[in-house]
């Protein structure tokens, strides 16, 4: 995961060199800074909009090998794709070229920056798209020059995403509940009697021999079986329980 700040232009500030609050947010658009200074990184781009830009331009994130840094919230319809759709529809996401950093890590960065956004704003890998997308401009420079191609920028974005942390799988096994043994019927079938009009469960009577038992209908995942043993403990309905699975 690539570390996250904000460096947040003044809304003053962002109200002077955007269309507003009503970006659309559906495209996420990736740039090059294409200065290769040294110490051009997140942090000097970061600084150079809160410090009032001396262009008539606007980005929301800069990302370079060590971190991502916001400057606008996504809702800022910045100026950055040179067309109307471009600036009112997009998230802006510069890459840093500075020739002291390492371009492949800061490719990662913004591929993790990129899947990151993708989710949290509900936007497809097919709206993710190069500023050249919008305005025919040569940018992002190296990786249409194919120094990493559009593809794989794709692939690591696709790749970010899938190591996200996943939702623990839901325990699907089934199980019942058997009693121990009774040795009157009619002692059983009250048990039984309890558990389908109290609990509202299935149950029945099984015979073993000259005794009886009863088991329950399933339950799914061991959490609700231990529950539902519990809930034959705690009415005192039989002195030994099971857990069988189903
Ligand atoms: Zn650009």
């Amino acid at each position: 995961m690539v570390s996250i700040r904000q460096k947040l232009v003044s809304v003053t500030q962002a109200t002077k060199v955007t269309n507003g609050k009503n970006n659309a947010r559906k495209y996420i658009v990736v740039h090059e800074t294409d200065n290769t200074n040294t110490g051009a990184d997140a942090d000097a781009h970061a600084r150079l909009q809160i410090n009032g830009n001396s262009r008539d331009a606007s980005w929301h994130w800069q990302v370079d090998e060590n971190e991502a840094v916001q400057s606008f919230e996504h809702f800022w319809a910045c100026w950055a794709a040179g067309t109307f759709t471009g600036n009112n529809q997009g998230i802006h996401v510069e890459i840093c070229v500075n020739r002291d950093g390492d371009f492949n890590k800061a490719l990662q960065n913004t591929a993790s920056l990129v899947a990151k956004i993708m989710k949290e704003e509900n936007i497809p890998i097919s709206k993710v798209v190069q500023h050249n997308y919008f305005s025919g401009k040569n940018c992002p420079r190296n990786i249409r020059a194919g120094k990493v191609s559009w593809a794989t920028f794709l692939q690591m974005v696709s790749n970010a995403n899938s190591v996200q942390p996943e939702k623990p799988i839901p325990d699907s096994k089934k199980y019942r509940i058997q009693t121990g043994t009774y040795n009157d019927r009619k002692v059983a079938e009250s048990v039984v009697e309890v558990l389908k009009t109290r609990f509202g469960w299935i149950a029945y009577v099984e015979q073993n021999g000259n005794n009886f038992r009863v088991k329950t209908g399933t339950f799914v995942g061991i959490t609700a079986a231990q529950n539902a043993e519990n809930k034959i403990k705690t009415a005192r309905l039989a002195q030994v329980t099971y857990i069988l699975e189903a």
